[in-house]
C-alpha cells in the first residue's frame, strides 16, 4: 500500500516537473512562415505576374520598384508610374499569381555567390528600415516553403528516401526555430554568442540578424529559390508524404540541424553553438562499423589523416551529381581535404579576417576538440599576438577568405633552416558544422535502401517521429 501510494506521488511529481519544464502545446496546423529574400537594399525591383492586391489596390502584370524614405517604402508600379507609398506595402496574390523579385544574391560569402531573378508564390511584403533600405519578405505555407527548400537542397535526382528524412529534417528545424523564436530571444539557440576574454574570442552564430523575418533565403537559414526552378515531382512528393512529420524529443519538435558531410563521425550541439547538452544532437559515427570519438590529439591526427568507412566517404562525382544541386559539385574532395598556405599569405588572411596583426605567424595549436575532430579553441601564436579563437565557425571564418570546409582538422608547418615558419598545412574532414543530419551520408544510407525514419533516427538519437497535421 505504502509502495504504491509513493509510487503515485512520484508519477504526480513527476508529472508535475514535466509539464512544468515542456509546457508547450505542439502545433495542429500549417504554419505560415515569412522568408527575407532581399534584406536591407537601397532598392527592390521586380515584377507582379497576374494580379495582385497590393495594400488593398488591385494591381495587374506590374513592373515594380520599390525604395524606402523617411521610414516609408515608395513603391512605383510601370507602365503608369503609379506610385504607393506605406510603412509596409502588401502584395497579397490572386489566384495562382507570382512575383519575381530581381537580383536576388544567393550563395552569400561563399565561394559560389551569384545573382539571380527568382519568382515566388503567395505574398510580398515590402518593408522599410529606419536606415533608408527596403527588405522584402515571401510569406507562405510552410508545406510549400518546404517543396523549394528541398529542390534546392538536394537533387531530385537523389533517393527518394533522402528526400522524405530531409523534408522531415528541414520541416522540424524551422518550426522549433519558429517556436524558439516567439520565445524570449535569451533562450536557447535563438542568440549568436560571444565569450571574450584576454586573448580569447568563442563566438558562435545563430539567428538573430533576422528581425523582420523568420528565415532568410540563403545557406544561412535554409536554401530558398521560390519557384525559379520548377519543383521537381519528386521533391514536391516527397513534402506531401510526410505532411505535417516532425522529429519529436521528449514532448518538443527537434531542433533539427543538418551539414553537408561530417567526415565519419557527427559533432555535438554544444561544441559547434552554447553550451546546452542537446540529447538528439550527440556525436554518432557516421558509418555501418563503430568508430571511437576523437579525445586527443593522437586520436585527432589518427582520424582525419585516415580514410576510415562513412556514409559519407564518397569521391564519385558521378553520384555526388546525382545527389547535390549543381553548384555544390565544385567541392569533390570534402570527406579528407587538404588546404596549403604560405605563412606571408595566411598572416594576411588572419589580419584581414579577425583584424588582429599577430606578426610572424608561429604556430596554430588545438587546445579542444569535440568528438568529431572539429576544433572547438584554436591558439593562434604570433610573435604581435596571440589569440585563442573559437567556436567552429569562427575559426573557419578566420582562417579563410571564404569558409574553410569545417574545423576538424590537424596543422602541419614546414620550417626555413632559421625554424621560421614558411608553409602552414591543413589536413581537414568533413563540411560544415557537423551537428544533427550528415547531408551526404543520409543520402548514402538511402541508396542503400535504408528508409527515412531509419536514417533519422540514426542521425538524432532517440528522436521519435510524430505527424501534427
Ligand atoms: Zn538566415
Ligand atoms: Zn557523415
Amino acid at each position: 500500500m505504502k509502495n504504491a501510494f509513493f509510487n503515485t506521488l512520484l508519477n504526480s511529481n513527476r508529472l508535475l516537473k514535466e509539464s512544468l519544464i515542456y509546457p508547450k502545446m505542439m502545433i495542429s496546423e500549417e504554419p505560415k512562415i515569412h522568408v527575407g529574400i532581399l534584406d536591407r537594399c537601397r532598392e527592390a525591383r521586380g515584377r507582379l505576374n497576374g494580379s495582385f492586391l497590393v495594400n488593398g489596390r488591385f494591381v495587374s502584370d506590374s513592373a515594380f520598384h520599390a525604395e524606402s524614405s523617411g521610414g516609408d517604402v515608395i513603391l512605383t508600379l510601370f507602365p503608369e508610374n503609379e506610385v504607393l507609398r506605406g510603412g509596409q506595402i502588401i502584395c497579397v496574390p490572386a489566384g495562382a499569381s507570382t512575383f519575381t523579385l530581381s537580383n536576388v544574391t544567393i550563395g552569400i560569402r561563399f565561394h559560389w555567390e551569384r545573382k539571380e531573378d527568382q519568382t515566388f508564390q503567395g505574398s510580398l511584403l515590402l518593408l522599410a528600415r529606419k536606415d533608408g533600405t527596403v527588405t522584402a519578405v515571401n510569406e507562405t505555407g510552410l508545406e510549400s516553403y518546404l517543396a523549394s527548400v528541398i529542390s534546392s537542397e538536394m537533387n531530385p535526382g537523389a533517393p527518394m528516401e533522402l528526400l522524405k528524412a530531409h523534408a522531415v529534417t528541414s520541416r522540424s528545424w524551422i518550426v522549433s526555430m519558429l517556436e524558439r523564436a516567439r520565445e524570449e530571444k535569451h533562450e536557447i539557440g535563438m542568440t549568436s554568442g560571444m565569450i571574450e576574454r584576454e586573448g580569447e574570442r568563442l563566438r558562435w552564430y545563430s539567428r538573430e540578424d533576422h528581425d523582420l523575418f523568420d528565415v532568410c533565403a540563403d545557406d544561412h537559414c535554409q536554401r530558398y529559390q521560390g519557384i525559379t526552378k520548377i519543383i521537381p515531382e519528386r521533391a514536391a512528393r516527397a513534402v506531401e508524404e510526410t505532411r505535417g512529420v516532425f522529429l519529436v524529443d521528449r514532448g518538443e519538435i527537434c531542433d533539427a540541424r543538418y551539414h553537408k558531410a561530417c567526415g565519419g563521425l557527427t559533432e555535438s550541439f554544444e561544441n559547434v553553438w552554447e553550451n546546452r547538452e542537446v540529447s538528439y544532437l550527440s556525436s554518432i559515427p557516421d558509418s555501418p562499423v563503430q568508430h571511437p570519438p576523437v579525445r586527443s590529439e593522437e586520436d585527432a591526427e589518427g582520424w582525419i589523416l585516415s580514410d576510415p568507412d562513412a556514409w559519407c566517404r564518397v569521391r564519385d562525382a558521378h553520384v555526388l551529381r546525382r545527389m547535390l544541386p549543381s553548384f555544390d559539385q565544385e567541392t569533390v574532395d570534402f570527406f579528407r581535404w587538404k588546404v596549403a598556405y604560405d605563412r606571408e599569405e595566411l598572416e594576411a588572411i588572419l589580419k584581414e579576417r579577425s583584424g588582429i596583426d599577430f606578426g610572424v605567424l608561429q604556430g596554430l595549436v588545438p587546445l579542444e576538440r569535440g568528438p568529431s575532430g572539429r576544433i572547438i579553441r584554436l591558439k593562434i601564436e604570433g610573435s604581435k599576438a596571440s589569440w585563442v579563437v573559437g567556436k567552429e565557425l569562427e575559426i573557419r571564418r578566420w582562417l579563410s577568405r571564404s569558409h574553410l570546409l569545417s574545423s576538424a582538422f590537424v596543422v602541419s608547418v614546414e620550417r626555413d633552416a632559421s625554424g621560421t615558419a614558411a608553409h602552414f598545412i591543413l589536413s581537414g574532414a568533413g563540411w560544415g558544422h557537423g551537428v544533427g543530419l550528415c547531408q551526404i551520408g543520409a543520402a548514402m544510407m538511402a541508396e542503400e535502401g535504408f528508409k527515412a525514419e531509419d536514417i533519422l533516427k540514426h542521425y538524432f538519437l532517440g528522436a521519435e517521429l510524430k505527424k501534427l497535421y
